[in-house]
């Protein structure tokens, strides 16, 4: 069976341009729009207010967790609040040591680089953050060989908030120059019905509260998705609900989506048939069901694992991963032998 997992609708990654529009505008811009994380908004504005009232620039800040969750958001934000530049930049986008030292050496004082995917950087070029984090300077190697020599460039005071989705990707000495270290949850269905009923405020889309809760709880606990599926629900209610997206509207679009009443696609539910099917329910590695599904291990580890495994459907065992008795129930297929399920 092939699955197009570019355009999997639950999928948290951008896809368009369009997309990418939408979500700009419904960025929230400051600490008391952003809904939700309640613990890392109380700690974060606490550093923000004691960086303000000293003058001084914040600690830099790692903040990991599933995609979708809301990183990007908050380090805009925390530079919005500090009153500073946000420049954003990924892993994967700084090839060389001197792609880092040229937006080193573009800051203002004060200013945020955020870096996603930070766990992606070369080895090269974490070489040149580390002095460029802890004493705000560049070092540079001229030449090659013999008459190679260092020269040290002073730098202005910045903060680098940098994202992952894990923070165990990251290298020791990496995480170890972090001063605040953030840890995003996944939503609950309440949040991102908020989140939902703000968005389709912004959007001017007509929505009543059950229809709000609906979408919510089928968007795996992240508000990018929650916010893709609104536009989607939006589409079903103009063209066979009279526009307004009521929970009959919403359930219509999901399940036209093939998105379950939990907020399981298509390649969730082809997850836990192939661990049945072939693997009699795991314990089985995750390579392997990479391999079976033709997807790459880290993305199952990163997107499906976490919310297949916050509803309680898959769990890790030492020898790998494990179809759970509430799993099978949710895919009404009979569990083979009691006694193999001790997890
Ligand atoms: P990440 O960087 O973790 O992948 P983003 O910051 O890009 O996630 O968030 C994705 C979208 O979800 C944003 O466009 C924003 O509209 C929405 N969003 C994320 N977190 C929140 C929140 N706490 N409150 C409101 N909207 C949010």
């Amino acid at each position: 069976m092939d699955f197009d997992f570019e355009n999997r609708i639950v999928a948290s990654e951008f896809s368009s341009s369009e997309d990418n529009d939408i979500e700009l505008s419904l960025r929230p811009k400051e600490l008391s729009e952003y809904i939700g994380q309640e613990k890392v908004k109380e700690n974060l504005s606490v550093y923000i207010e004691a960086a303000r009232r000293r003058g001084d620039t914040l600690d830099h800040v790692l903040l990991y967790g599933p995609p979708g969750l809301g990183k990007t958001t908050l380090a805009g934000i925390i530079a919005n609040e500090m009153g500073v530049n946000f420049r954003v930049t990924s892993g994967p986008a700084i090839e060389k040591p001197g792609d880092l030292a040229a937006l080193l050496t573009n800051l203002n004082e004060g200013d945020v680089l955020f870096i996603d995917e930070i766990h992606r950087l070369s080895r090269a070029v974490e070489e040149v953050l580390y002095p460029a984090m802890e004493d705000n300077v560049l070092d540079i190697i001229i030449g090659k060989g013999p008459s190679a020599r260092s020269i040290r460039l002073d730098l202005h005071k910045f903060t680098l908030v940098g994202a992952t989705t894990r923070a165990g990707q990251l290298s020791a000495p990496l995480r170890d120059r972090f001063g605040v270290i953030l840890r995003l949850e996944l939503y609950t269905p309440e949040q991102l019905s908020e989140i939902v009923n703000r968005s389709a405020g912004i959007l001017g889309i007509d929505i009543d509260p059950k229809g709000a809760l609906e979408i919510a709880s089928r968007s795996r606990g992240t508000p990018r998705i929650a916010n893709r599926l609104l536009k989607r629900a939006r589409d079903f209610a103009q063209v066979m609900c009279e526009g307004k997206i009521t929970k009959e509207a919403s359930a219509l679009a999901l399940d036209r989506m093939e998105i379950d009443e939990l907020g399981l696609d298509s390649i969730d539910r082809l997850i836990l048939r192939t661990m049945i099917k072939n693997y009699n329910g795991g314990p089985v590695g995750l390579e392997t069901i990479a391999a079976a599904i033709g997807e790459e291990a880290v993305t199952i580890e990163d997107v499906y694992e976490p919310y297949l495994m916050q509803v309680g459907f898959l769990s890790r065992t030492p020898r790998g991963r494990q179809v759970t008795p509430a799993g099978y129930a949710h895919l009404g297929i009979p569990m083979p032998g009691q006694q193999r399920m001790d997890v």
